[in-house]
């Protein structure tokens, strides 16, 4: 992780005329550092110690800009609490069936696809979301020590 990464996506935000406040600053340096995909309650977690005035509605609010600007993406899971990617470039997850860890990986993208589904169901297509499920390799290893 270059903390040029950091550098340029403060950039965007000044471009964008968001405010840089120190938790925000926070929430961004976590996401861009975290390869995990965490949730706000992670990422609260995470930051309360350093913030002791912030929030749960702090991270989501800081989250909400975050996303407007284009830095972050929400990744929705049904009713379980979303998880937030700051790797904005197309790319695809696994997912663990065990720990919910989610892990990316790059594959050419399936575009494809997506004129398919725009031919055959005469959709506007916007994008797609694909997801490899499995067990993470430190599940594996808990599960064969238990053995
Ligand atoms: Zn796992
Ligand atoms: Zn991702």
């Amino acid at each position: 992780m270059s903390e040029g990464k950091l550098q340029r996506a403060i950039e965007t935000l000044k471009d964008a005329g968001v405010r840089i406040t120190p938790q925000r600053h926070a929430v961004l340096d976590y996401l861009l550092h975290s390869m995990t995909h965490p949730t706000a309650d992670e990422i609260y977690k995470a930051l309360e110690g350093k913030f002791p005035n912030m929030s749960v509605a702090t991270v989501y609010n800081n989250l909400r800009v975050l996303k407007e600007v284009g830095l972050v993406r929400e990744l929705t899971y049904g009713d379980a609490s979303s998880r937030f990617d700051c790797e904005t470039t197309e790319h695809y997850h696994v997912i663990c069936n065990e720990c919910g860890k989610i892990v990316d990986f790059h594959y050419p993208s399936l575009d494809e696809v997506e004129k398919l589904a725009e031919q055959v169901t005469g959709f506007d297509v916007s994008h797609h979301r694909m997801e490899i499920y499995g067990k993470c390799e430190d599940c594996q290893e808990l599960a064969t020590r238990k053995h």
